[in-house]
């Protein structure tokens, strides 16, 4: 149940909405558009009464949500959600943005580029890469601390510390830290530490983790499961929301098919699908999605020219001697060229990106 109300519907007139609807025993949450705000309900087994609802002041109507998803569907939210990002921020925690001058966004015209390793192997790794990607333009450095890895025998990260290294980064760089929470007990420290929370692919439907990234207030990039259907994929931000974090980014990082060229298969289409059926954002990961560095930038520049949000891709300065996911690193030289590329293709899909 969604209820839409008035443009010049006053603030009292929506906390109103909003506690009468906790009165009922639901949940409310208001989400504010360009023209109105919109306040879905969430809770309800069945039907709400709306008869209610809609002789309330400053209500304009009251619109059943027939979708799986409801806070995450574009019948609540017309406009696009931009993910906030601002510069010069005031120390409150460890995730403060003090190294971060000027803002960023992710949704928003300027393409988000996400770039970083695999996983964070020391301080001299992660600095040479850092140093790298923000001389060519990124924004957002991505590293893993806690790694989802096949086999137990392989490197899986170096949690804490890792942490602590790319807080370094965020100081000495002004980028952004993305990475990736494995599991409940490591959400807390990662939130603490990080600036977007990634959820893994392999985590997509781990329910109770999406809901506990859900109690944060603090962005949360959720990656496509490997044989997610598009209702998954929204099901799973849903999970997010359901809790009130509104801060979500969807990534494409390919699905699992017969083909066996690549790693997986990236899953462009499903960008338009998003959009249309969502206003959250989505990037996509063309070194998951495809495994092999020599696809990755023809594929980065699809993903732009088909709209997406921006690009997360693995970057290393010796992907040879990577502890994980060597073969689909670009070195940083062909990262500062796909950075070019980029900047030309995005003000097509009216986007803007500069590489420094
Ligand atoms: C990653 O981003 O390093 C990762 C493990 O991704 P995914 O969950 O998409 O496999
Ligand atoms: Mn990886």
């Amino acid at each position: 149940m969604l209820i839409v109300m008035k443009a010049q519907a006053t603030t009292q007139q929506i906390q109103a909405v909003c506690d009468h609807i906790e009165q009922l025993g639901f949940r409310p949450h208001p989400l504010p558009g360009a023209q109105r705000t919109a306040i879905g309900i969430t809770g309800n087994q069945g039907e709400v009464d709306r008869g209610n609802l809609e002789s309330l002041p400053g209500v304009a109507e009251v619109i059943r949500v027939s979708k799986a998803y409801k806070l995450a569907s574009r019948d609540v939210k017309e406009e696009d959600t931009v993910i906030e990002f601002p510069g010069h921020g005031v120390p409150a925690d460890r995730s403060s943005s003090a190294g971060c001058q000027s803002g960023a966004t992710i949704g928003g015209r300027q393409l988000a580029v996400i770039a970083g390793p695999c996983s964070i192997e020391s301080r001299e790794q992660a600095f040479a890469i850092a140093a790298s990607v923000a001389a060519s333009g990124a924004q957002f450095f991505r590293g893993g601390a806690f790694k989802p890895r096949t086999s137990p025998y392989a490197f899986q990260g170096l949690g804490l510390d890792a942490l602590k290294i790319m807080a370094a980064i965020r100081e000495e760089f002004g980028l952004r830290i993305v990475t990736e929470a494995l599991d409940t007990e490591s959400l807390e420290l990662v939130a603490e530490w990080a600036d977007v929370i990634q959820i893994g692919a392999r985590n997509m439907q781990n329910f109770s983790l999406l809901k506990q990234a859900g109690r944060l207030r603090k962005p949360v990039l959720v990656k496509r499961g490997l044989s997610a259907t598009l209702e998954e994929f929204l099901m799973a931000a849903e999970y997010v929301m359901s809790e009130g974090n509104y801060q979500v980014i969807l990534c494409e990082r390919g699905v699992r098919t017969f083909a066996d060229h690549a790693r997986n298969t990236l899953d462009l289409s499903i960008v338009p699908a998003i959009q249309r059926a969502s206003h959250l954002p989505i990037v996509v990961d063309p070194s998951h999605g495809t495994g092999r560095r020599d696809s990755v930038l023809p594929m980065a520049r699809a993903a732009v020219a088909a709209g997406a949000a921006g690009v997360m891709v693995e970057v290393h300065n010796h992907p040879e001697t990577a502890l994980s996911d060597g073969p689909q690193s670009l070195y940083p030289e062909q990262f500062a060229e796909m950075m070019k590329e980029l900047e030309q293709i995005a003000p097509i899909v009216g986007r803007t990106l500069s590489h420094a």
